[in-house]
């Protein structure tokens, strides 16, 4: 396969329309992560943008984040809501692919092919723990730098010199979506993954529900009961459910 670019992915993987959102069936995680970083070491360039419940419902009162949401090229299932709608839909089994795992897995990837990484976001000592915790494991990484830059022709002006052919922007959604719509206008060739809290769990300053929780599909439970200001969140997602009963979404 070669650079493919915007558009091509709905002939290769089924696509599911949950609400305004079309998210792809990726069988499960390695199936993704080898459609973004080819086996010749070449990338796909393009963006991809986790879908999780909340998103969708988001997208549906909010035309300007449906843009958004729908100007990323992959739109992987993060979210137990997403994968349980689309392995009904297609009646075969899809995998729930967590955003923070697949960016930690395709940095792996990319450390054996020594692809060239450039990562963006967090705070300054996050970016910094995060850029020698993946040296340490070997990712060629071109740049880092924080999120609170003020200048953004600079920064796209060193992803550009730098040669970057990964980029990862940790800022929360949707400002991550439109900083990388922004860099991607100017350059394209890179691939491009916004992946909100990641960089601090993978440096351990937050931390993600026990594997068992996980496993058992309650990390939006322990997520709760860690957060309990989280209740309007969450209250979103019993509409999620009423919806798709009622085959809204
Ligand atoms: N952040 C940033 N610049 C900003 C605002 C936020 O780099 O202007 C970073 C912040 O330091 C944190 C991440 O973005 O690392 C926010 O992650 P959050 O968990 O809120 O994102 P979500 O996964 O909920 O979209």
């Amino acid at each position: 396969m070669t650079d493919s670019g915007s558009g091509g992915i709905s002939g290769q993987i089924p696509q599911v329309n949950i609400g305004p959102v079309q998210v792809s069936a990726f069988a499960d995680m390695q199936q993704l992560l080898a459609f973004i970083l080819h086996d010749d070491g070449t990338v796909y360039t393009g963006s991809a943008i986790a879908i999780n419940p909340e998103k969708v419902l988001t997208a549906m009162r909010n035309p300007q984040i449906e843009a958004v949401i729908n100007a990323a090229d992959i739109r992987y299932a993060d979210g137990i809501g997403v994968v349980k709608v689309m392995r009904n839909r297609l009646r075969s089994e899809v995998q729930r692919i967590p955003g923070c795992e697949l960016w930690q897995q395709l940095m792996l990837r990319a450390a054996s092919m020594q692809t060239p990484v450039f990562i963006v976001g967090a705070t300054g000592v996050v970016s910094q723990q995060t850029a020698k915790k993946l040296q340490h494991q070997g990712v060629n990484l071109v740049g880092a730098v924080d999120g609170y830059f003020n200048d953004e022709s600079k920064l796209i002006a060193q992803i550009k010199q730098s040669g970057a052919r990964i980029v990862s922007v940790a800022m929360g959604s949707p400002k991550q979506e439109l900083l990388i719509q922004r860099i991607r206008e100017q350059h394209p060739e890179c691939f491009y993954m916004g992946v909100g809290g990641s960089y601090d769990v993978f440096t351990g300053n937050v931390k993600r529900a026990p594997a068992l929780w996980c496993k058992l599909n309650l990390e939006w439970a322990y997520r709760l009961l860690a957060q309990p200001s989280r209740i309007g969140r969450q209250l979103g997602l019993l509409r999620y459910v009423w919806w798709y009963w009622l085959g809204k979404i």
